[in-house]
């Protein structure tokens, strides 16, 4: 890696000029995981993805055959669960251990079912309400990145960087459906692509926090870009600002 990145020993920026929180936004696909995994670990910062609540609820719902326009019930049920979001307690290319009333739900809540239904469920002002507040508390510990739709606009509006990734539907896709495969998970591409340009569309006109990026965010642009390009453009950034 080249030198002058955040984080390694022969980093010329003054570590009290980094960011203490740092917001990752955007649509699915768009690296915003890889990319917040790989930053926090450079800056010995806690990563959260916030994907993984609404997932959780989203899972928990499911099972008990609840409809995702089911608003009371939603209500109800996301005040009952008990999530956990822990470093990885396995490994199995996780990248962190989910655990939803006790269960390792951590690969459950990346099936085709779950994905088909979590922005239905997201949409739900009490589901967002509810999580909310989870959010914050885990964001007051500081050193914190946390990835999701809403962190720069809602969950953290005063985060000290915002970052918004993006990248083309069919370059997401294609991104999406390696990982997939990775996973063993053989889906037609058109089927991924589908998926995602569908939950983009909820994600993006829900009435509550819908996915836009925030008036301070930088948009960084992914398109064709590997994992070492984005970080590389991300620490120029925070080079910029240091
Ligand atoms: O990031 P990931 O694709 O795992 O998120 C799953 C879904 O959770 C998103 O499509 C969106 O509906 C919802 N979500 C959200 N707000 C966040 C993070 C995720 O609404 N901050």
């Amino acid at each position: 890696m080249a030198d002058g990145r955040v984080g390694h020993s022969s980093d010329v920026h003054d570590r009290k000029a980094l960011p203490r929180t740092i917001a990752i936004d955007g649509p699915a696909g768009a690296g915003k995981s890889t990319i917040a995994d790989a930053l926090a670990q450079r800056l010995g910062y806690l990563y959260f993805d916030t994907g993984v609540l609404y997932r959780a609820v989203t899972l928990a719902a499911l099972r008990r055959g609840l409809a995702p326009g089911d608003h009371p019930s939603l209500a109800a049920l996301v005040e009952q669960l008990h999530i956990d979001v822990l470093p990885p307690t396995l490994q199995d290319g996780r990248g962190l251990t989910v655990i939803l009333d006790d269960e390792d739900v951590t690969w459950a809540i990346r099936t085709p079912e779950v994905d088909h239904n979590v922005s239905a469920v997201s949409a739900q002002p009490a589901v967002r309400q509810a999580l909310l507040q989870r959010q914050r508390a885990v964001a007051a510990r500081g050193g914190i990145i946390m990835a999701g739709r809403d962190i720069g606009t809602v969950v953290l509006p005063d985060a000290d960087l915002k970052l918004y990734l993006e990248a083309t539907p069919e370059e997401r896709a294609q991104r999406r459906a390696v990982e997939e495969q990775s996973r063993g998970l053989e889906r037609p591409f058109p089927e991924v692509l589908a998926e995602i340009e569908r939950r983009d569309d909820i994600d993006s006109h829900r009435a509550l926090s819908p996915l836009r990026p925030a008036a301070d965010a930088i948009i960084v642009d992914t398109e064709g870009l590997d994992i070492d390009a984005v970080l590389a453009t991300i620490d120029a950034l925070l080079g910029q600002r240091a």
